[in-house]
């Protein structure tokens, strides 16, 4: 009865991986799509005896574990859940793992929501939280004490694009006992992955690249199997734990969709990577923009250290304008690429952080410039993404001209850098 049929495993290549891991066609009709188990419970045979393991959907659904079968396999883990949020997936590390009076060394540049999410929901549990520069080792070998549980690092990391070495940062977390977590929403386990470089625990946000198609919001979280992982077993049990407790699975629908998703993540990498090298390149050369931050570029601090961990930049390039009035301007004017927050879709969107996505770590010590903008380069044709760019950046001169008496900044507390 039954034929022959790929078996994917981790040596099969990834663009196999992507497609096939977790999508076998499905036993009982033979769909080879898998369809929606839309339920909240599964019958059994016995009581305790299940039919494929499955029992009540807050512990597990067959979309979750196809899913979560595809993402172990993508990344070289040995675990994976996949949650509501990238910032479940956060909650799920730091809940599962942190005690009162643990400290948490942050990178400088972060995601707005994981420094709000420790700030506003973690300290008052008595967790300690020290933003460090993690790109310089030396500061992060100095932060490192005995109470510090979880290392994180963001790289590339938003808005910034910092890139952090990563090899290093696990060999100086192990160092202390602590353990390494690794938000890699930016790179996708296509263009980097944490845990074959020591980390112990990835995180992302499938919202972004992953599902990519900006209609999911979800996250994962995912563990190595102890080879390079010291403390795999008790990290996997501690989240097994929690997860099941909470109930922060993604539902039947956003799996199966991210599950879609995933099916093109290489060959939408690919496209994501040409076309914001391309960006970044054109931008340079643009009088009004100050500075152009892309890891593909030999002018980006952190480029060999990319070379080295990363087969890819990645498709968002972020600019500082000379004025912020630029800034504003630039992304009222853009028309193909849409202003909203949230990046990694196949469409170009344009972010002003200060404003949007890192509004609530204003005045602190993340906030990001007035004249910064975040860029998420799209798989359009690349021509009409430099034209949309070249006309709302002429239409930023006369926007300038007007607008000389007023100053956003005066409205608001000054933001740094
Ligand atoms: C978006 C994002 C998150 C949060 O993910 P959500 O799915 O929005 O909860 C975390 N980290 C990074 C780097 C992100 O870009």
């Amino acid at each position: 009865m039954s034929s022959p049929r790929f078996e994917p495993t981790t040596t099969a290549g990834i663009s196999t991986r992507s497609v096939h891991s977790g999508a076998m066609p499905e036993a009982h009709t033979g769909s080879v799509v898998a369809p929606i188990f839309q339920t909240s419970t599964f019958m059994m045979d016995t009581p305790g005896q299940t039919r494929a393991g499955f029992d009540y959907a807050r512990t597990g659904t067959p979309n979750r574990s196809d899913l979560e079968q595809a993402l172990c396999e993508l990344e070289g883990a040995s675990f994976a859940a996949a949650v509501n949020s990238g910032t479940s997936a956060e909650v799920a590390v730091f809940s599962a793992l942190l005690r009162p009076g643990d400290e948490v060394i942050l990178p400088r540049d972060v995601y707005g929501g994981t420094f709000r999410l420790l700030q506003n929901e973690y300290v008052r549990w008595g967790v300690v939280i020290r933003t460090v520069d993690l790109t310089d080792a030396a500061a992060l070998a100095a932060a490192i004490n005995d109470n510090t549980a979880i290392v994180w690092v963001e790289t590339p990391s938003n808005p910034g694009l910092d890139i952090i070495d990563i090899a290093e940062a696990a060999r100086l977390a192990h160092s202390a006992n602590a353990l390494l977590a690794v938000d890699s929403t930016f790179a996708t386990p296509v263009l980097q992955r944490p845990l074959e470089l020591g980390a112990d625990i990835v995180v992302h946000s499938t919202t972004k690249f992953i599902n990519g198609h900006s209609d999911v919001i979800g996250g994962a979280v995912l563990a190595g199997d102890g080879t390079s992982c010291p403390r795999a077993a008790e990290v996997v049990d501690r989240l097994e734990s929690h997860l099941a407790s909470v109930g922060l699975g993604i539902s039947p629908f956003d799996a199966w969709l991210t599950r879609r998703g995933i099916k093109t993540l290489p060959v939408r990498m690919k496209a994501h990577c040409a076309n914001a090298q391309a960006v970044a390149e054109w931008l340079e050369a643009r009088d009004e923009v100050a500075e152009v931050i892309y890891p593909g570029l030999p002018s980006h601090p952190g480029h060999e250290v990319a070379k080295r961990q990363m087969s890819g930049f990645g498709g968002v390039v972020s600019l500082r304008t000379d004025t912020e009035e630029r800034a504003l301007a630039l992304v009222a004017n853009t028309k193909l690429i849409t202003l909203a927050e949230s990046l990694g879709g196949v469409e170009s969107l344009i972010d002003h952080p200060a404003t949007m996505t890192h509004l609530s770590v204003a005045g602190s010590e993340v906030s990001v410039s007035g004249r910064f903008i975040r860029l998420s380069v799209g798989i359009e044709d690349v021509d009409d993404i430099l034209a949309d760019l070249a006309q709302a950046l002429d239409a930023t001169a006369a926007v300038e001209i007007a607008d000389n008496h007023h100053s956003p900044s005066a409205a608001r507390p000054l933001l740094i850098g």
